[in-house]
């Protein structure tokens, strides 16, 4: 989804194979691990509104099965590719290992444009994904979820087709789904709460308050604005945000020492995560370059928009005002901005850990469609605060013991937990 020489799945392999190396993990796990246990690749034949046929491909990856049904979002986006969809696949699979719920990896994506089509265009992708795949997912197999544009509607559509092709009620077979409609209260905030959850509790070890502590987001969609919004009620300043402009093709920055206020946000975004530019000259919000987030002389850096926004051409414009980075995004870091980071000494929650609080969530969402029984909202977020709080805790712990980088520490208790899974099941 980056440049043409970024490959988020070499990437994750590279961050892999480090950790097998420091875990001395046997060859055959390794080997393993690496890749998906499978992958579809298929066409989607859609009935466009001009009365033409586009086929659009579609791709599920399914990296890792062995703690339980894989588990990871569909996105939608024109640059989208295999690779990009193997790696986040495979982060999936460290992701739910690293908060302990009983599921896999997995992920999905069509290379599309929802900003370019009509919503009877984006239903029949939808239902056709489904069609594509309904025999290799489900609740006990593998649930996906929305994730970069694509939304609640995407999933009740998903849920209504595969209902109509197995001929029953199926909740459990995805998540993100509408409040009512078989969705928990708490989905939509929930991956930018856990960013801040985290955050919180990585700001108490480094010793710095969260009340008056500034941050700069990259990022202006769903983890960006309730990262935003829970930042603001527990007293920290963002001072920065920044978006992709589609019609511009190009990215802002939008810089406020005030502070940008999560109700401004709400009222200046599009579905897409787009600032209208007018809204923000009427908030005295300042318009920058795309790239200016990361240059804010802030204390917290919030990655959330997109993998490959950290990397090598750019981290040495971090200034020394900043702390920690909190990865609301998936792969924002590329290995080498990663040694640059920790030669600065920067507390940094990696992304599968950060940005956690949306698939446990999702496990929540499974759980209320299984009871057929559905939580209080406070409920919910209480629940996801002692996970995200528990997994932070163990990770830091791992950091501190092994004397390494909170990503690798990471990487360290989901590899050996889905290690372990696989050699239990006698796999490997
Ligand atoms: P989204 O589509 O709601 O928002 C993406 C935002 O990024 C938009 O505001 C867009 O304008 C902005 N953006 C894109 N390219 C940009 C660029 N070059 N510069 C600045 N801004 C840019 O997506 P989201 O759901 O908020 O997801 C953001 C990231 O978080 C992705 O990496 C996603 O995989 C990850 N993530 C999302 C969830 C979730 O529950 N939504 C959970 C875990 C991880």
């Amino acid at each position: 989804m980056a440049d043409q020489a970024f490959n988020p799945f070499e990437m994750a392999q590279r961050q892999f194979d480090g950790v097998a190396e420091k875990l001395g993990l046997d060859s055959g796990t390794r080997e393993f691990l690496r890749v998906p246990l499978r992958e579809f690749h298929f066409s989607i034949p859609v009935r466009m509104d001009n009365g033409s046929t586009r086929v659009f491909r579609g791709f599920r990856v399914q990296h890792n099965d062995s703690r339980g049904p894989a588990k990871g979002g569909i996105r939608f986006h024109p640059h989208e590719t295999i690779d990009t969809v193997r790696a986040l696949a495979t982060w999936m699979t460290w992701k739910t290992a690293v908060v302990d719920i009983p599921l896999g990896g997995g992920k999905g994506g069509v290379i599309c444009d929802p900003r370019e089509l009509s919503e009877k265009e984006q239903e029949q992708i939808c239902r056709g994904f489904i069609r594509q795949i309904a025999k290799n997912i489900g609740p006990l197999q593998d649930v996906p979820a929305p994730d970069v544009m694509t939304n609640k509607q995407h999933m009740l559509w998903m849920m209504d087709e595969y209902e109509h092709i197995m001929g029953a009620q199926f909740p459990g077979v995805i998540t993100g789904k509408p409040v009512g409609m078989g969705g928990s209260l708490g989905r939509t905030e929930a991956t930018g709460y856990g960013v801040v959850y985290t955050t919180r509790e990585a700001l108490k070890e480094i010793g710095i308050d969260m009340k008056g502590a500034t941050v700069s987001i990259q990022g202006s969609g769903n983890v960006a604005q309730y990262t935003l919004d829970l930042l603001e009620q527990s007293g920290a300043r963002v001072c920065a945000i920044s978006c992709w402009d589609n019609k511009d093709k190009k990215a802002y920055t939008y810089a406020s020492d005030a502070g940008i206020q999560f109700a401004q946000l709400l009222a200046s975004v599009d579905k897409f995560g787009t600032i209208d530019p007018a809204k923000a000259k009427e908030y005295g919000w300042k318009q920058l370059d795309g790239s200016a987030w990361i240059e804010q002389p802030v204390t917290v850096l919030v990655p959330a928009a997109q993998e490959n926004m950290i990397n090598a051409d750019n981290v040495e414009k971090i200034k020394d005002s900043v702390k920690l980075i909190a990865e609301g995004a998936n792969g924002p870091t590329t290995p080498e901005a990663d040694a640059v980071i920790q030669r600065k000494k920067i507390f940094l929650v990696p992304d599968f850990l950060c940005n956690a609080g949306g698939v446990t969530c999702s496990y929540f969402e499974q759980v209320q469609n299984n009871m057929n029984y559905y939580w209080e909202r406070d409920e919910v977020l209480t629940k996801l605060d002692q996970k995200m709080t528990n997994a932070f805790k163990a990770v830091s712990a791992m950091a501190k013991e092994r004397n390494v980088y909170m990503r690798d520490a990471a990487y360290m208790i989901s590899i050996k937990r889905v290690a372990d899974a696989c050699r239990l099941r006698g796999w490997v």
